[in-house]
């Protein structure tokens, strides 16, 4: 027989993913280090006989806290990109599991008069060592209140290599390889339109990912809950309502005002994956409480910002023409809603795995997290059946998540295919 080395090889590969979910609070460093390494030592400790994670995700500014005021309230909180506590964490829990590690911290850079500030997250490698630095691109009305800058390069794509972790499924092989994944980093609000002021259904950061075939998308987070007082909860009387609620709320749980800490959930069984709840049954002013489940109103809203990446039966009737002004010219994309030139959905037969760790708890009495951090496949089937945009489309698995109000480690074995 010829030789095949020209034809597509496909590769399944197995990851293990760990997403450590915080509720830091500004000015207690400290204690915010501290119980991130009780939780890192949690899961070294029962999963000790077992494999290591490959990858452990950390929230977005995952030992500062959040909600910073102003510039100088953020100043002293602030590091270059090869330093500090941040920094320094991941280069040890990489070197702990001998693992990929991302953690979100607040990023200075020392150069003329004044500091430029980046909200960013840091990658470490096996080794320990720092392989990349993405900047924030879309920025959260808090991100302008002290000043962040947007990342001048946008979204960016990195290779990461993981030894040992594939095998080629076209040859029917036991044996195991090398793969390096497409990878990109996507910052909380970089999952929503620009500014909150572009078209929703751009989808800008799922499109970017869709036409640069990205394989493996990392997303610390710090999304908030919809009882959380926002610049959007309108006149006084509105954010008024909230913060009663949100007291009452704090009341029923039986936690402090910042919300819970120390009272961790570790899911660590594969089998536990979500459940699908329909958009419509899920009432989008949830109140905060069953700490311990995922908010699925947010759940579904993430799913929604990964459209493209979902099947949808409703393409087949989209003209391949009505697309040319969408896709052409100036246009940075290949794709709109998933749909291109080329193809009726760019993503079909295609996999990709989503990390999302978000944070939980509560700073200031009236800002709440949505933690719910998961883990999300795609996986490029039932193009021709399936009609949901939420987590009834059996095109994303919901691997798992964990409650939107407890601090944890959520641990689960992905499984997927690449072609090489
Ligand atoms: N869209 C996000 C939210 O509403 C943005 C928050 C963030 O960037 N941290 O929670």
């Amino acid at each position: 027989m010829l030789s095949m080395s020209n034809s597509a090889r496909t590769l399944s590969v197995s990851l293990r993913i760990a997403i450590v979910q915080l509720n830091p609070q500004i000015g207690q460093v400290k204690q915010n280090i501290e119980r991130a390494w009780e939780l890192v030592h949690k899961l070294k400790d029962s999963i000790s006989k077992e494999r290591a994670p490959d990858l452990v995700l950390f929230p977005e500014l995952a030992l500062t806290g959040y909600n910073f005021l102003s510039r100088e309230h953020i100043l002293p909180y602030t590091s270059a990109k090869n330093d500090g506590p941040s920094i320094d964490l991941a280069k040890e829990v990489s070197r702990l599991f001998k693992c990929y590690t991302v953690i979100g911290y607040p990023e200075r850079v020392d150069q003329g008069p004044e500091p430029i500030l980046y909200n960013s997250a840091a990658v470490t490698d096996p080794t320990g060592k720092q392989i990349f630095n993405y900047r924030k691109s879309f920025l959260y009305y808090t991100d302008d209140d002290w000043g962040c800058q947007e990342n001048p390069l946008g979204f960016q794509s990195f290779p990461l290599h993981f030894k040992n972790r594939a095998r080629n499924v076209s040859e029917d092989s036991s044996e195991l390889e090398d793969v390096t994944l497409r990878t990109s980093i996507g910052i909380c609000m970089d999952l929503s339109p620009y500014k909150f002021e572009a078209p929703f259904y751009d989808f800008e950061f799922a499109t970017y990912n869709v036409d640069q075939r990205n394989e493996l998308i990392i997303c610390p987070m710090a999304w908030l809950h919809s009882a959380s007082v926002t610049k959007n909860s309108g006149p006084a009387t509105a954010a008024s309502v909230k913060l009663e609620a949100i007291q009452k709320a704090i009341k029923k749980e039986g936690i402090p005002a910042c919300g819970s800490q120390g009272n961790y959930q570790l899911s660590f069984n594969n089998s536990d994956v979500t459940p699908r709840i329909a958009r419509e049954s899920v009432s989008p002013d949830d109140n905060y409480e069953e700490l311990d489940k995922p908010d699925m109103s947010n759940v579904n809203y993430w799913i929604l910002r990964f459209m493209p990446f979902l099947a949808l039966r409703q393409r087949a009737s989209w003209p391949a023409r009505s697309l040319e002004p969408l896709v052409a010219g100036s246009r940075k994309r290949r794709s709109y809603m998933g749909a291109s030139l080329t193809s009726q959905w760019e993503f079909r037969n295609r996999n990709a795995i989503v990390l999302m760790g978000n944070r939980c708890g509560i700073e200031d009495a009236n800002t709440v997290y949505a933690g719910s951090s998961g883990i999300y496949k795609f996986n490029g089937k039932f193009a021709d059946a399936a009609t949901d945009i939420d987590s009834l489309n059996e095109s994303v698995e919901l691997l798992g998540n964990l409650g939107k109000g407890l601090e944890g480690v959520l641990l689960r074995d992905v499984t997927f295919e690449v072609t090489r």
